[in-house]
């Protein structure tokens, strides 16, 4: 199936867009749903029952804060982070449905943690019920945070999207169908995606989308690097990107830059971003908002380090970025999962390591071969990697995973453009068994924090 670059790419507020953006969409959904029937005015009680990863994790992910939002009929990309939504709801009991109708509403009683319950369809399940004033349920429904901010209902969770296949020109749901079509048609990947994005909305709407998507990337990083202190949750990290620039500032006045300085560069805006996350900032999802470090930080090492060299100006270079990446990350969507409760870290730091390398190759003007090659190195390179963040939070391992990650795909982005893209291992085979790993991999490892660090790391 073929996934749009407008749901790949959603802008939301951190830290995770499975656990915050997610649950908000559902909740919002749930809202919309109750609206559509008429029974907004009759609902007196609503009941919010978190299941397995959600449950596990959901308060360092701040899906509490997501489910009032949403409950209230906010978009995840209008939301200000400095209005005290939660913090009303906390003090006075009642919630405002939709900004619309008062119900009383209390949080640790009316958002239940079914910690021991895993849904069979997917670990990232909740159940919504609202109820009227004799205690009769007016509607319950069961929703899938499937990665990415992306929510299906129950009756939509095999197709893993809330709609129907997009009527586009090229679909494809292999490396190999879509490496055909271009070979058939011409065209490189970028095009590909372009041209089905054109299918779907004018080409001006599809150009300034990327353009905006690229900006609020680099308003991230941006952002990251000035920001100091601690970040929220109670592990007392501290923020590292403002000291990485200032000692690479030092470096440069001191004329000492080393030959490494580029890891330098690409951790540092690995880091500005991965903190942003961290601390409820303004993020697009790349493909989740706990990986969302990555693209940003190769996509600026692009710009930077490699500028003149490129084959294209800078906006083009831009557009095939992020196209190539779009592509490579529809297919892991049809053909493996971008959740981290489903497939560990592999389907997120993982991913986007994959997405950047081939967008990068993209736009350094790579063959289609040697893209399908970059992001096939890059994950390969990730396969096994778990997901066990210390105190539930998206801090530790996760910020310093998103620099690991960047400075990752710009090595599969060059180990791909030195041959002439014939390789052992195909994308299609890695995205494969990146996915059977995911599912043998245990619970344990997968968005609930009972395993790997985050039972070895003391929370401090
Ligand atoms: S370890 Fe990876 S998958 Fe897990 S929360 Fe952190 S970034 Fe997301």
């Amino acid at each position: 199936m073929y996934y749009s670059l407008f749901e790949i790419f959603s802008i939301g507020v951190g830290p995770s867009s499975s656990h915050t953006v997610g649950p908000m969409r559902a909740a919002k959904r749930f809202w919309e749903e109750l609206k559509k029937r008429g029974v907004v005015a009759q609902t007196a009680k609503l009941q919010v029952t978190l299941y397995g990863s959600l449950a596990l994790t959901g308060v360092g992910h701040g899906t509490v804060k997501a489910i009032v939002y949403g409950l209230m009929g906010l978009e995840a990309e209008a939301v200000d982070p400095e209005k005290p939504y939660v913090s009303a709801v906390e003090r006075d009991n009642i919630l405002h449905l939709g900004q619309e109708c008062a119900i009383p509403f209390n949080l640790t009683q009316d958002i239940v943690f079914a910690k021991d319950t895993f849904l069979p369809e997917h670990s990232n399940g909740m159940k919504f019920a609202a109820f009227d004033e004799n205690g009769q349920t007016l509607l319950e429904e069961v929703y899938f945070s499937v990665g990415g901010g992306t929510v299906v209902r129950r009756d939509e969770i095999a197709r893993r999207a809330p709609h129907e296949p997009y009527n586009v020109p090229h679909a494809f749901d292999t490396c190999q169908e879509l490496l055909q079509l271009c070979e058939k048609l011409h065209l490189s990947i970028s095009d590909i995606v372009l041209q089905n994005e054109v299918a779907l909305r004018s080409e001006k709407v599809v150009r300034d989308y990327i353009l905006k998507i690229y900006q609020i990337m680099q308003n991230s990083i941006d952002r990251g690097i000035k920001a100091r202190g601690i970040l929220p949750g109670g592990l007392n990290i501290h923020r590292r990107a403002s000291e990485i620039y200032a000692s690479l500032q030092e470096k440069f006045l001191n004329n000492s830059m080393d030959s490494l300085m580029i890891i330098d560069w690409l951790n540092l805006w690995g880091f500005a971003v991965a903190e942003e996350n961290a601390a409820g900032g303004q993020i697009v999802t790349a493909p989740t908002m706990g990986s969302a470090g990555v693209l940003p930080a190769v996509l600026r090492y692009f710009e930077r380090f490699v500028g003149s060299r490129a084959p294209y100006e800078k906006e083009e270079g831009i557009i095939r970025f992020l196209t190539t990446a779009s592509a490579i990350c529809s297919l892991y969507r049809s053909n493996a999962s971008i959740s981290g409760a489903e497939v560990g870290c592999q389907g997120e730091v993982g991913v986007a390591c994959s997405m950047a390398a081939a967008g990068l190759a993209a736009a350094m003007g790579a063959t289609n071969r040697q893209i399908e090659n970059a992001a096939e190195i890059a994950m390969e390179h990730n396969l096994g990697l778990t997901c066990d963040p210390v105190g539930g939070l998206v801090q530790v391992p996760c910020i310093e995973r998103n620099a690991m990650g960047a400075v990752k795909a710009v090595n599969a982005a060059r180990l791909g453009m030195r041959g002439e893209g014939s390789h052992v291992v195909s994308l299609d085979s890695v995205i494969k068994t990146m996915y059977s790993t995911g599912v043998d991999m245990s619970s344990r490892y997968k968005e609930t924090s009972l395993g790997g660090l985050a039972v070895n790391v003391a929370n401090c």
